[in-house]
């Protein structure tokens, strides 16, 4: 039996329980699952509540996957990369930190036949998870990268951490103008701003940059509710392949359950269960 939790603040409408769930019962492991909502502040005392419970290792969410750094006995060499933990395993009361977005999101386009390396990439938004995909694309060797962002300083941040790597980089601001500029030239065009989530209020001004996207280009939604925006619908009736963010949720999950488990699987197959599973 293998005790395993998510920790965040909001937490309740985590589809990590059922996601998880769903994995560890395609690969066979009896597990407990339990959401648990740690408020900012409150990792030392869920820390010790872990520990206490013998609970195995645990999935980080908002606001706490940096907070969670000084805590860690040690992390890997990707979660040293983005300074940020999503995944926590828990050995002897010692505390070893990953970050499995990136390779989440590189085995998410995998399956739809796209890649980093050598694509010029496209990501509108600078937040948190823009951080690590650029990260990523630059590390695997991405041709170019350009973030577009409404505050046109973090995009500029994103873009001057990335200054040791052998990707040109580019910044700018959130016009549709600019947006449709830099996407004539884009491999892959990532959504990874709120923009079309339910719930939330704002929806791109117009789509019209999707007219100036090469017919090869890859179109990318982190959004994953609904299952299908009005940025992934239009592009997709313009002929683009299309992904929403289930996909990237999914396999960041699995590689999460490598580490829980201290094994490797065939998470192609793994996913094909989950998705069955879950019915999506
Ligand atoms: P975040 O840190 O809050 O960043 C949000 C970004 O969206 C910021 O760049 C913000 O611009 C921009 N934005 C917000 N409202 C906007 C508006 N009305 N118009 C234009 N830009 C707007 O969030 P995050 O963690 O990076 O997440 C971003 C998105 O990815 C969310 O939709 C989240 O659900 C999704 N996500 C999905 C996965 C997955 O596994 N599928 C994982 C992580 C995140 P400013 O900088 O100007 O505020």
């Amino acid at each position: 039996m293998i005790k395993l939790a998510v920790i965040g603040d909001p937490i309740g409408h985590s589809l990590s329980p059922a996601v998880h769930g769903a994995a560890l019962e395609a690969l066979g492991v009896e597990y407990e699952y339990e959401r648990v909502r740690v408020q900012k502040g409150g990792l030392a005392e869920y820390i010790e509540y872990a520990r206490r419970t013998k609970t195995d290792g645990f999935n980080l969410t908002m606001p706490h996957k940096v907070d969670i750094l000084p805590y860690l006995a040690e992390m890997d060499e990707e979660a040293e990369r983005f300074k940020s933990v999503n995944t926590v395993c828990v050995t002897d009361g010692a505390l070893y930190g990953h970050n499995t977005d990136g390779v989440g999101y590189r085995l998410a386009i995998e399956r739809c036949g796209y890649s980093f390396g050598g694509s010029k990439v496209v990501i509108l938004g600078a937040g948190g998870v823009v951080r690590t995909l650029a990260l990523a694309a630059a590390v695997d060797g991405a041709a170019g990268i350009c973030i577009l962002n409404r505050t046109e300083d973090k995009a500029k941040q994103i873009c001057d951490s990335l200054a040791g790597y052998d990707t040109l980089t580019e910044y700018g601001g959130f016009s549709s103008d600019l947006i449709a500029e830099k996407s004539a030239n884009a491999d892959i065009l990532i959504n990874a701003t709120p923009l079309g989530m339910s719930g939330c209020e704002g929806q791109f001004e117009d789509f019209g940059f999707l007219d100036s996207l090469p017919k090869r280009a890859f179109v990318s939604d982190l959004i994953y509710n609904p299952s299908e925006t009005k940025f992934l619908e239009y592009a997709r009736l313009r002929g683009y392949k299309t992904q929403n963010g289930l996909a990237m949720l999914i396999y960041q999950a699995l590689a999460a359950d490598e580490y829980y488990l201290n094994k490797k699987f065939d998470k192609h197959k793994i996913y094909d269960a989950v998705i069955e599973s879950l019915k999506i």
